[in-house]
């Protein structure tokens, strides 16, 4: 499948247009290798343009009533649900999420997020201070202005949707820019913002290399914050750019998420979720687990049938239904697992699972699970972020050296305790320096509850009431009763 006879656009000023160069990029199947689908390739120009119209859009939106701001989300919600079928397979192609996951999470949660973050938003609120009896004192929540919003691959629409529902309801203007391998599904959205009505410039969706129209949204001196997802690195590249006007930047950043199992867990609950969580979307979600730390008494019965049950995971084209795990997203993510793959057999780490992958799939951008049993914590296999269906299991003898080891590396993002003893449980997650703490579940991220790290894997919180802050200010207001203000010496005084 193909979307070569549809003609992509960004949305600048209201207009869905090409780019100002007339330069496109190719979307590829990671599946296959084919070309799916050709979008533009914007430049500086497109991005100055973008955020001008976001600027000149910003003061009567702001100054919307915020129930109508809601009206037109609820809008943009529907007309996604109405095009499911046609997303579905779209989102799938251009990331290789199989086609299970795109029709029962990608879509439909895209539609469930706006319509949460627009409900709940209209409840924003600022403060009161009972400061001084002469005085009332309050904070409004103020929108920044024009927010960049910069979106990574491994949910291309569901991540663009839960910072566009929260950044518009607070009444904010955007540019937004979707990852340069899968930008389809978001090009689409800017369609729908232009068919739900949404005013001239009060959303703005480019497409471009990172590194060119990122950095250019990052630096542009009249884009107020920036909201990004993705690589801790690239983050980082972000900050640098932001902290020379001083720009906040929101960051969901890169994480080496850890299980840690008691010898007490319920088995076939812990089985179950490890193997969903580390081999859902191939690995590719920020909250997967890639080091299982498991205590001695229930070690070889876990990796026996975590072995076992991720053996039967069906690898193959995510346009079969029936497909559990498709390619990961490029073929350079490919090249990083098979290095990490390497690293690991080189270091005499023993290779419990790791199916030679078959002939028919060796075109696309394929990796098999791999399960390693790892001696060494220090090691690059269990330090760094592969982001790929790798995992480590070591094995521990008790909950403190499962902590530590978990604790012992720069992410911060998730981790899950797998205990009967609620306790005991509780007890361990007040140590953990994880954004995210389970017992007995992993990777359970629903919008209603707030989702971020700690650490290289970011500071601040998507979904729930948290986020509203990512995109409000609080402006504090004085309003004097007294009958004459004090006078400067009259407060040294007081004071
Ligand atoms: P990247 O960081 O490579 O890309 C994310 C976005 O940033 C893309 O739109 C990309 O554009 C853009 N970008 C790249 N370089 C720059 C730059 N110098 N300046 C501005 N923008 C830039 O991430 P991936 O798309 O590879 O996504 C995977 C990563 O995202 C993983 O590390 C994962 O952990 C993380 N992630 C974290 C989540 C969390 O909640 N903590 C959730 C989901 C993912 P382009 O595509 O053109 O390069």
């Amino acid at each position: 499948m193909n979307f070569l006879n549809h003609e992509f656009k960004v949305l600048i000023g209201g207009k869905l247009t090409g780019s100002s160069t007339g330069e496109t990029m190719n979307i590829v199947n990671p599946a296959n290798g084919e070309l799916v689908a050709k979008v533009p390739r914007c430049s500086i120009d497109d991005v100055n343009a973008a955020v001008a119209a976001a600027k000149a859009a910003f003061p009567k939106w702001k100054n919307t009533y915020i129930g109508d701001r809601a009206k037109l989300l609820f809008r943009l919600a529907a007309i996604i649900a109405e095009h499911e079928q046609e997303l579905i397979p779209m989102e799938t192609v251009q990331y290789g999420g199989p086609l299970s996951k795109t029709s029962n999470f990608d879509i439909p949660s895209a539609v469930g997020e706006i319509e949460l973050m627009a409900g709940m938003g209209r409840g924003i609120s600022g403060t009161t201070i009972s400061a001084d009896p002469n005085a009332r004192v309050m904070t409004f929540r103020e929108p920044y202005g024009v927010v960049g919003l910069i979106t990574p691959w491994n949910f291309p629409l569901v991540t663009a949707v839960s910072k566009l529902g929260p950044a518009l309801i607070t009444g904010n203007t955007c540019v937004l820019k979707p990852p340069s391998c899968a930008p389809l599904t978001v090009l689409k959205l800017a369609e729908y913002c232009v068919e739900a009505g949404f005013p001239e410039g009060v959303v703005n969706v480019i497409t471009g290399p990172g590194t060119e129209v990122g950095e250019a949204i990052v630096a542009h001196p009249d884009v107020a914050k920036i909201n990004f997802t993705g690589d801790s690195k690239v983050g980082k590249r972000i900050m640098e750019i932001a902290s020379q006007s001083v720009k906040p930047v929101a960051s969901e950043l890169g994480g080496k998420n850890a299980m840690i199992v008691l010898d007490d867990a319920e088995l076939d609950a812990v089985i179950e979720t490890a193997v969903y969580s580390a081999f859902f979307n191939s690995g590719q979600n920020c909250g997967s687990p890639s080091r299982f730390y498991v205590q001695e008494g229930i070690y070889d019965k876990f990796i026996t049938r975590f072995v076992e049950t991720a053996k039967r995971i069906k690898v193959g084209d995510p346009m079969d239904p029936e497909t559990m795990m498709g390619p990961l997203a490029y073929m350079n993510c490919r090249k990083t697992a098979e290095q990490y793959i390497k690293s690991a057999k080189d270091a005499g780490f023993k290779l419990l699972l790791g199916e030679r992958l078959p002939e028919y799939l060796q075109n696309g951008a394929y990796v098999m699970p791999h399960i390693f049993e790892i001696t060494d914590n220090k090691h690059e296999f269990m330090q760094d972020e592969i982001f790929a269906p790798v995992v480590g299991v070591m094995k521990v003898k008790t909950a403190e050296e499962a902590v530590a080891l978990v604790n012992d590396n720069k992410y911060g993002l998730c981790s899950s305790v797998w205990t009967r003893d609620y306790r005991k449980g509780l007890l361990m997650i007040d140590n953990l320096r994880t954004g995210t703490c389970w017992i007995n579940q992993h990777l359970k991220i629903v919008p209603e509850t707030p989702w971020g790290g700690c650490k290289e894997s970011g500071w601040t919180k998507e979904n729930s009431f948290m986020v509203y802050d990512e995109y409000t200010f609080q402006k504090h207001v004085w309003l004097e009763l007294g009958d004459k203000p004090h006078t400067f010496w009259e407060n040294m005084i007081t004071l």
